[in-house]
């Protein structure tokens, strides 16, 4: 098994994205035999001894990196962050009431469609007028609706919020690209939740981070599949969790823990993000697409003044082992993901590709 290709390649992918190398190292070596048990992880019981301290562990360094409160319970689902945008209507909104949502890209805009299908919803906020290139401010949220939700991170336009909303009903949120990206106060919050395949793990699991005293209050009656007190009661085991996911997200997160936690993972993506945005601002030939005080740590986007160059500097990054920067094609031009685990060095080599094209091509 060679992993020195690997390592050459600067995987800037939006998602699924990046892992750290000692993670896929470890999840390999699991695949075929899991800690000298001489089974697979993926070929065990999700019931036998060592899959249930898998998810016991997983589960409580979900808390433990976000310092979350004691009583938070934790589950980890199938279906994406997608099923959850109807989920959470299920579980939050009462029969006949409403929910409140801030629209500020594709994936907010798939979850207030999702709500509406459930009951009235509001959108108390949008940056659709400017096609989603910034975070809207200073809004109000009517007291009457059951939540607010909103997307902390906006993974195709590039913004993301620096501060949260302060609301008066109770916070939901999608925090698939940027969870564990820096601290928050999860008190704050009736739940979190997010694919895992943008900063926890492998694509497969959705993890659910949330308040149990606010479940169960709908009204509603729901399948057991669709219904969030159910899985939580159940301890994530009312049925067979993705369990290759589940262990691969809790290597991800001993991961960050050994780093030094959000507070660390903060502080590096904080310099990342600083190195491209500079670049981005210092040469003319380059163009960031988002409002500058809301532009996304994660995922950069940017595009090039005169896009008759885009093939000439495509042909340049690919040249220096980069992938994944193309941007999403509702915004054209570049995105740089740059989630947890890519080192500075990548995006080093990105930003001198950008200085070397811009000196040759100014
Ligand atoms: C990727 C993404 C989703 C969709 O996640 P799936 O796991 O593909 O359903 C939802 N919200 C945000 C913010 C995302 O980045």
């Amino acid at each position: 098994m060679s992993t020195a290709t690997n390592l050459k390649i600067h995987n800037f992918s939006a998602g699924p994205c990046i892992l750290p190398q000692e993670v896929l190292q470890k999840a390999a070596e699991s695949v075929i035999d899991y800690e000298g048990t001489g089974l697979s992880i993926i070929e065990m019981s999700h019931r036998s001894k060592p899959f249930e301290a898998v998810m016991v562990r997983a589960q409580s360094l979900v808390k433990e990196l976000l310092g979350a409160p004691d009583h938070y319970g934790v589950v980890f689902l199938g279906g994406g962050a997608s099923l959850g945008f109807h989920m959470v209507p299920l579980n939050y909104m009462r029969t006949g009431g409403k929910a409140a949502y801030a629209n500020t890209g594709e994936w907010a805009s798939r979850a207030v469609k999702e709500s509406k299908l459930v009951g009235e919803t509001i959108v108390v906020a949008s940056s659709e007028d400017k096609n989603f290139s910034y975070i809207p401010k200073g809004f109000a949220i009517p007291s009457d609706a059951d939540y607010f939700h909103f997307t902390s991170n906006n993974t195709i336009f590039g913004t993301q919020y620096k501060q949260f909303p302060k609301s008066p009903v109770p916070v939901v949120c999608d925090m698939s690209s940027d969870i564990f990206s820096r601290p928050v106060n999860v008190a704050d919050f009736a739940l979190i939740y997010g694919g895992a395949q943008k900063n926890m793990g492998p694509a497969g699991a959705t993890v659910y981070l949330m308040d149990p005293e606010r479940l169960g209050r709908t009204g509603r009656k729901l399948s057991p599949m669709l219904d969030l007190k159910n899985h939580a009661d159940k301890e994530s085991m009312y049925n067979t969790p993705p369990v290759f996911a589940v262990y691969v997200s809790m290597l991800t997160m001993e991961w960050m823990k050994r780093m030094g936690g959000v507070a660390e993972m903060e502080k590096r993506n904080a310099a990342k993000a600083k190195l491209l945005y500079d670049a981005v601002d210092r040469l003319p030939m380059f163009r960031g697409t988002t409002a500058v005080e809301d532009r996304s740590v994660m995922n950069p986007t940017f595009v090039m003044n005169d896009a008759a160059m885009e093939p000439a500097f495509d042909a340049l990054w690919k040249e220096a082992g980069i992938s994944g920067i193309r941007g999403h094609r509702s915004v054209g031009g570049y995105r740089a993901s740059m989630y947890n685990a890519l080192p500075i060095e990548s995006v080093q080599v990105l930003v001198d590709v950008m200085e070397e094209f811009a000196k040759k091509n100014g």
